[in-house]
């Protein structure tokens, strides 16, 4: 199967082909002829199977070959892509450009965290396809700075995401800003009773393909657990590293302050690392995640919202420093390795506080992961688990531009329990007040989540 017989125009196989792409992937080959037709979508398929040209390049042809119909002196936004994450959207946007390069037809991104003035400027200009994150477009329909009525194609990118992040709201209000008659494409990795409620009430008939099993975890990625001591991840870490090469490392750790910290020290070890989280403004994620692409930075840390949508070619080496609070995560983390094809590992360092969420995961991707332990950083067998702390202590200044709603009354729940504080490596800094440590299930994973952002 090859570009053109998929039907689409000499432009846009022209631009495709300059990025290297010989041939479509599968959820390419099923998806682009489905939205060439004209008619609604759902599609599961997680990053890194090339979604995003999925939809994008038919898109991009549809929109070069039909004139906008209705009159008028602005040029109208013809197509709408939203979101969950900044990150997400920049490349999606990168995309359009890259793809849509040899045709007449403009994009631009919106997200919070940045001005609002720029983009106020450029929606005035005229663009034809417009991506968003849900929070900065609300803003945008409130203070009246856009006109969606002309909308032709509407693209749900990363929905069971945008669900999590507690984006369902804002996107709703977004629907009904919507003309009736329009296109409308669900992109999902996984399909929870949430999804296919959103996809019910969205799709007319959707064509309905599916790429990667609900919840697999992609073959060609090697993955193994190392169990060491809570306090000797980050010696292992940095051993790893330095006696393995290896030169482009995603780490996750589940905080913030988790992230900041192992920044700090991977430095004094020599190794290079920056870190993103929901912290941290807009212009140094952008600067870490293109040193991190152009491979002057060794290792990014990230939480697990700020990693979203990282789109990095064959990326080699994942670790996941700490497991997820929430068992789909690890599927999502270790989709960032082995993209499009190429071969990567993802690498757990389990301390024996996490073996309950090891199981989660486990039972999750129904198989078991194999484990090796590292000469010399074995863990202490008499070694008793400790509560795990799901938040960091919020340290780096208010999470910039995001529309999180506030984190619930976590600690008044009646099961919540409060443990004493105790001695552990991911204990607040000292002269701290220690926050409430609530067992992960006990919590809805949208709260989770937020405070791992
Ligand atoms: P996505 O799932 O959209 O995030 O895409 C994953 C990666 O695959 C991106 O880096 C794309 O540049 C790359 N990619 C997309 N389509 C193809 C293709 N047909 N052949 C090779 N690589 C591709």
């Amino acid at each position: 199967m090859s570009f053109s017989e998929l039907g689409l125009s000499e432009e846009i196989i022209r631009a495709v082909t300059e990025q290297g792409y010989s041939a479509p992937t599968p959820i390419q080959s099923q998806a682009i002829p489905a939205v060439l037709k004209g008619g609604d979508l759902l599609a599961g398929a997680q990053t890194g199977t090339g979604k995003t040209a999925g939809f994008t390049l038919p898109i991009l042809q549809r929109l070069a070959q039909r004139k906008h119909l209705t009159g008028g002196a602005r040029q109208p936004i013809r197509a709408l892509i939203l979101t969950p994450t900044r990150e997400l959207a920049a490349q999606v946007e990168e995309s359009v450009r890259i793809y849509g390069k040899y045709l007449k037809l403009n994009s631009a991104v919106i997200f919070g965290g940045v001005g609002i003035h720029p983009q106020i400027k450029q929606l005035e200009r005229g663009v034809d396809i417009l991506v968003a994150t849900p929070g900065r477009l609300l803003d945008h329909m409130q203070q009246g700075t856009i006109d969606l009525k002309q909308i032709e194609i509407l693209v749900l990118d990363e929905a069971d995401r945008m669900l999590d992040m507690g984006f369902i709201r804002d996107i709703r209000r977004v629907l009904a800003a919507l003309p009736t008659q329009r296109q409308n494409l669900l992109f999902s990795a996984t399909f929870s009773d949430e999804i296919k409620a959103l996809a019910d009430s969205l799709l007319n008939a959707p064509a309905m393909i599916e790429v990667a099993r609900r919840n697999s975890t992609v073959n060609v990625i090697a993955q193994k657990i190392h169990p060491v001591d809570r306090n000797r991840k980050h010696p292992l870490l940095s051993h790893l590293i330095s006696s393995r090469q290896w030169s482009q490392v995603l780490v996750f750790t589940r905080t913030k302050h988790g992230a900041n910290k192992l920044v700090e020290q991977l430095s004094k070890d020599g190794i290079t690392a920056l870190a993103i989280h929901g912290n941290k403004s807009q212009s140094a994620r952008t600067r870490a995640l293109s040193e991190f692409k152009n491979g002057s930075l060794q290792v990014l840390v990230a939480t697990d919202i700020a990693a979203r949508g990282i789109d990095i070619d064959q990326l080699p080496h994942v670790v996941n420093y700490d497991l997820p609070n929430v068992p789909e995560d690890y599927v999502h983390r270790i989709g960032r390795t082995g993209r499009a094809g190429a071969t990567g590992e993802a690498v757990s360092l389990v301390c024996v506080d996490e073996h309950d969420m090891l199981k989660g995961i486990e039972k999750l991707i129904k198989r078991s992961i194999p484990q090796e332990v590292i000469p010399g950083f074995e863990p202490d067998p008499n070694a008793r688990p400790q509560p795990i702390q799901l938040r960091s202590g919020n340290a780096g200044g208010r999470n910039q531009g995001r529309r999180d709603k506030p984190a619930g009354k976590t600690a008044g729940n009646g099961n919540a329990r409060t443990p004493a504080p105790q001695k552990s490596s991911a204990q607040p800094a000292a002269g701290k007040k220690p926050r409430a440590q609530i067992p992960a299930l006990q919590r809805r994973p949208a709260e989770r989540r937020k405070d791992a952002a």
